[in-house]
């Protein structure tokens, strides 16, 4: 059992570079966390604080409740994968998660028993006598995961461990590591800037840009409730569409279009202060709806014409490029549909899935017009209340809020 709590921790390097800015969360015991982000932003340095390869500049870290700042990394009990995953050559792969314990002087049937209960979950028993040239660059990763799964330690941090691997092994890989995280049950921390590694392996993310948190999250919150622009741009391929315009009489006026498209009932609300205010639409490719789906008519006062571009054929879907204005407009859809050789094409906005961003600040734009705080706890997203919400503001608040609502209209 192992949770792991960072209180305002901040990274100052010795030359001034201020990598870390108030680095907040509550880590829970199992949980996966991922820290997603592009590079530079801060996730490896923080990585390395809760490890204790690097010092915290201020703030506090505690592992099960107990202070850790100035703990030695091998008091922590934590183990640390890295991408570089340097096994002894020499050794078989039974004595390579063998050897931390062994030098740790565990008795020798307990070694046993740890190395072969891990090589059982990694799938490595029939490779226990092979030396690492003898192994794919998966079973390799496999066994580097298994020197620190005897170790047996509280939490598991994991620093881009399948970035060397070709692009197949790592989507295998990603899998492996949810399954094998299920089954050793300790508490983990991956550090990707890969955003599908976050979505498909976090049961909570945490966004970063220049060393400051974005958002934390579950990864299916964040996809549909991005808390800034950023968030909205970073998690999902491909990215948002952002619409920028301004806001007239219950419309939506993007710039370049001559279209105007029609704000529901639930959006007026939302946006009744922004009256005249320069606005950000975003909606992602998939929630455009083309002109020829049987969808169209239902949110065809939501519709708009963009100029086509490339067509992307991935099987299954296509992405169509195009632009309005010189912004570019993904559309995602389904290849049955032909787009032709048209110069313009016609999509409706499912307007369920469309977010409001404030363009100077960049910040979604949410029920009481705040700007984006950390969200603290993960909102359930049950019920239809919660269309479009204020991050930390959801969950039980949201529906307090409806309650009351409930009650004044009796
Ligand atoms: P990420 O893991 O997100 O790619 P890092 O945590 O490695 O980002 O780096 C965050 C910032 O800190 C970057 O601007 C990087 O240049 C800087 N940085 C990292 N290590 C050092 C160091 N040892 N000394 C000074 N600056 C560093």
């Amino acid at each position: 059992m192992a949770t792991v709590k960072l209180v305002n921790v901040n990274k100052v390097y010795d030359g001034g570079v201020h990598a870390v800015h108030d680095f907040s969360i509550d880590i829970r015991d199992k949980e996966f966390i991922v820290f997603v982000g592009p590079s530079g932003c801060g996730k490896s340095t923080t990585l390395r604080m809760i490890a204790g390869l690097e010092e915290i500049s201020y703030g506090e870290l505690y592992i099960d409740d107990k202070l850790m700042n100035s703990a030695a990394p091998k008091d922590r009990d934590i183990a640390m994968v890295f991408q570089s995953y340097a096994l002894y050559p020499q050794m078989t792969v039974y004595n390579n998660m063998a050897y931390a314990l062994k030098l740790r002087k565990v008795p020798k049937e307990e070694i046993d028993a740890r190395v072969r209960s891990a090589a059982e979950i990694l799938k490595l028993t029939p490779y226990l006598d092979r030396k690492p040239r003898a192994l794919s660059g998966g079973q390799r990763q496999r066994v580097a995961l298994g020197r620190s799964i005897v170790r047996r330690p509280k939490v598991f941090l994991m620093d881009e461990p399948l970035s060397n691997l070709d692009a197949k092994l790592r989507v295998a890989m990603r899998s492996e590591i949810v399954r094998i995280h299920r089954e050793v049950g300790a508490t983990t921390i991956y550090v990707t800037h890969d955003q599908i590694e976050a979505m498909t392996m976090a049961s909570r993310i945490v966004v970063m840009k220049d060393g400051f948190i974005q958002q934390i999250g579950e990864p299916d919150y964040i996809y549909r409730y991005p808390a800034n622009m950023f968030v909205a741009g970073f998690i999902g391929t491909p990215a948002m569409n952002f619409l920028h315009g301004t806001l007239s009489r219950g419309y939506f006026l993007p710039d370049d279009s001559s279209d105007r498209i029609k704000l529901t009932a639930k959006q007026k609300e939302l946006l009744r202060n922004y009256e005249g205010k320069r606005l950000v639409y975003g909606i992602r490719p998939e929630n455009l709806i083309y002109e020829q789906s049987s969808r169209y008519e239902k949110f065809s006062d939501q519709s708009f014409s963009v100029r086509r571009g490339i067509v992307e054929k991935l099987g299954d879907i296509i992405n169509v490029h195009c632009s309005l204005g010189d912004r570019e407009i993904i559309i995602k859809m389904n290849s049955k549909y032909e787009v032709g050789d048209l110069e313009t094409i016609r999509v409706a906005a499912d307007s369920e899935y469309a977010r409001f961003f404030n363009e100077s600040t960049t910040a979604a734009i949410t029920p009481e017009h705040n700007e984006y705080e950390e969200v603290a706890e993960t909102p359930d997203l049950e019920g239809d209340h919660v269309d479009i919400i204020e991050p930390q503001k959801t969950g039980f608040i949201a529906k307090l809020g409806e309650k009351l609502k409930g009650l004044k209209k009796k």
